[in-house]
């Protein structure tokens, strides 16, 4: 079986490590490819940074920080306070000491003309995913950055910050007009994106933010229509709970497209391509004109690998169901 997901970070990581849990019990030879979102990238202090991938690549190979659904397990902060010392900005984007490790190599490896794809495969080779059957794709070469402009209400006029500027330091606290994601119109998908659509057996929607995650990759020419004209299922999981994301400012970011913070509201979102929605029990009464829903039988939540994996074996059997 192959399955193509699309992913933003914690939420997409959570939920695939989940899947292939789930997978290597039922069908060990399935092939995993994810779609990582890389609107969300930044570059500090000289070196490219991708939230999202870093993520995946830390969740799916056993490096994760756990508590925090970020970052590296076991860190320490002494380059950050080193370069505190000195003064350098920004100081609001934690940099662990050995997440940097990450940054220079792909850094150096970005200067020596490497594509972005072909970075992520040599990341993706040292945290063991391709020999687990995981193929981990950026969803363009192109850099791409997602900016949100401010609505800060004092008749100043618009401003726009860095997508992380907004997420991070103004905790999504400063309502978003809007987003600007500068260089997609023109980027292509990165070679595999778009086959890895129309090969699968079933394309997935991990419950990540609707709009800063998915919807960025969905921007990538190519990626909606290829959905579109899929055969595969295409199923996904609602990040939204009773009209709540579980973690995070997805209402915030739907609040800025004008779009409510439901989880029949997320799947309207996708209705163009969307064949079946696993909602939480709480959201058993959501109906999307030509989408099957399901309803998960124990609260949606990836409190540990195993309930995700349980997610994953739900939304499964609701992508054989739509399958007919
Ligand atoms: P980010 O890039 O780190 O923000 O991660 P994603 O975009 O991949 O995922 C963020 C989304 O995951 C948020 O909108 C959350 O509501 C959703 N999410 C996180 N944990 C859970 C969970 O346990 N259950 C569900 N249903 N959604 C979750
Ligand atoms: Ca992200």
């Amino acid at each position: 079986m192959r399955i193509t997901a699309l992913a933003g970070g914690v939420g997409g990581a959570r939920f695939l490590r989940g899947l292939k849990a789930h997978l290597d019990v039922v069908a060990p030879e399935s092939e995993l490819t994810i779609i990582a979102n890389t609107g969300d990238d930044i570059s500090l202090f000289g070196l490219r940074v991708c939230p999202d991938i870093d993520t995946l690549l830390y969740t799916l190979g056993g490096g994760i920080d756990e508590a925090q659904g970020w970052g590296r397990a076991d860190e320490s902060t002494r380059v950050q306070g080193e370069l505190a010392a000195y003064g350098a900005v920004p100081q609001w984007f934690t940099l662990g000491d050995l997440d940097l490790g990450t940054h220079i190599v792909r850094s150096q490896w970005l200067a020596q003309g490497l594509t972005a794809s072909e970075v992520t495969g040599r990341l993706a080779a040292r945290w063991g995913l391709p020999g687990r059957g995981i193929r981990l794709l950026p969803m363009t070469d192109v850099p791409v950055e997602t900016h949100v402009v401010l609505d800060e209400g004092d008749g100043a006029g618009e401003k726009a910050v860095h997508f992380q500027e907004w997420w991070v330091r103004m905790r999504a606290e400063v309502p978003a007009t809007r987003f600007v994601v500068a260089g997609l119109d023109r980027a292509a998908a990165a070679p595999g994106v778009l086959e890895a659509l129309r090969s699968a057996d079933v394309v997935v929607l991990p419950p990540s933010n609707p709009v800063v995650s998915i919807g960025i990759i969905l921007g990538v020419p190519g990626v909606r229509d290829a959905l579109r004209g899929s055969r595969a299922p295409v199923v996904g999981v609602s990040p939204l709970i009773s009209g709540r994301p579980v973690r995070g400012h997805a209402d915030a970011c739907l609040s800025a497209i004008g779009v409510s913070s439901t989880a029949s509201a997320v799947a309207e979102l996708y209705a163009d391509f969307l064949d079946g929605w696993l909602v939480d029990p709480a959201d058993a009464d959501v109906r999307v004109r030509g989408v099957e829903t399901a309803v998960h039988p124990e609260p949606l939540l990836m409190t540990d690998v195993d309930a995700a994996a349980r997610m994953a074996k739900s939304l499964l059997a609701l992508a054989d169901r739509v399958r007919g």
